[in-house]
């Protein structure tokens, strides 16, 4: 705990002197990864620094996350410099999670990274990583206070973004950890206003297509060593006219099926090519399962990306899967 403390310490020191900041999600970036970047960065702009917030891919930011960008501070991944100052990666569990921006960790003069996965090799020339942290948004809130910040709205609504979604509305999160949310209310933060955006509302089209994504699912009970495995193929016909958001919500319904420990979606992002969420319940480690096939994350969340026809990234699953679970 005491290293933690003194990376703490080191990060403020860096990110207090420094004029010109670059912070960095991973790509596909989520309300953690962004809500943490956009809070630090509006720290760190009010304190004077040149602060710029981006991500390698894709072009665009999520439409359910612009909304938390409250001082502008994104930038399209082109207008990333070069060779940054000092780099800030939020939420990015290693280098390659960066996508195309990854090179910038070498060019940069400092990296400072604050994460959560255990998986992290500490890739940053300071590392603040916090396992034990829900969301990579609760290590900024402590690097905040290091700072002396002022967390107020604009700054506690990026913080719960974070939080309300990788704790999964707070089930998952320790009792200090809902001290910290009863915080950030009081700081003003409209929880359903945040949250409602972010898990429960979509489009009417998503309802057609979770019907004929739904209708194809399969389940396993006999996988994962008998606990069960549940999963369902997203192809990019099923997707079109969606948000990238309404892909990513189908992992929390297929999940919900009761025979199955496990959950996966087959996600096609260009022909020939996937990207696999990974979700269990309780008694299965699919980060294991992910890092078998080159993905990683949590151990009840993960995810890799995979080619091949859909039954080919399957099979590969399935196969992994037996290996940890079998
Ligand atoms: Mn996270």
């Amino acid at each position: 705990m005491s290293n933690l403390n003194e990376a703490l310490a080191e990060a403020a020191r860096v990110l207090s002197s420094a004029s010109d900041v670059t912070l960095l999600g991973h790509v596909h970036p989520d309300a953690d990864a962004l809500g943490s970047a956009l809070a630090l960065g509006l720290a760190l702009r009010r304190r004077g620094a040149t602060v710029r917030v981006s991500f390698g891919a894709p072009d665009t930011v999520p439409e359910t996350l612009k909304d938390l960008d409250s001082a502008g501070l994104l930038v399209p991944a082109s207008e990333v410099p070069a060779a940054p100052e000092v780099l800030v990666a939020l939420d990015t569990g290693s280098v390659s999670r960066l996508g195309p921006l990854a090179d910038r960790v070498t060019t940069a003069g400092a990296v400072v990274v604050l994460d959560h996965h255990v998986s992290n090799p500490g890739f940053g020339t300071v590392n603040v990583i916090d396992p034990t942290a829900e969301a990579t948004a609760l290590v900024v809130l402590r690097l905040l206070d290091e700072l002396g910040a002022e967390v107020d709205e604009p700054v506690a609504r990026c913080v719960y973004a974070g939080l309300v979604t990788d704790t999964r509305s707070f089930r998952h999160a320790r009792a200090s950890t809902h001290l910290v949310a009863a915080r950030l209310l009081e700081a003003g933060v409209d929880a359903e206003a945040v949250a409602r955006p972010l898990m429960d509302s979509h489009p009417f089209g998503f309802l057609g297509m979770l019907a004929r994504v739904l209708s194809r699912a399969s389940l396993d009970a006999s996988a994962a060593g008998g606990r069960g495995f549940v999963h369902a193929v997203v192809t990019l016909e099923d997707a079109a006219g969606l948000r990238p958001e309404e892909v990513e919500s189908v992992v929390d319904l297929v999940r919900t099926t009761a025979e199955a420990e496990v959950a996966a979606v087959v996600k096609e992002l260009s022909p020939g090519r996937w990207s696999v969420s990974l979700r269990a319940v309780r008694d299965v480690d699919v980060r294991e399962v992910a890092q078998l096939l080159g993905g990683g994350g949590h151990r009840l969340a993960s995810g890799f990306t995979a080619s091949g026809s859909a039954d080919d990234v399957v099979a590969a699953l399935r196969s992994a899967l037996e290996t940890v679970a079998g």
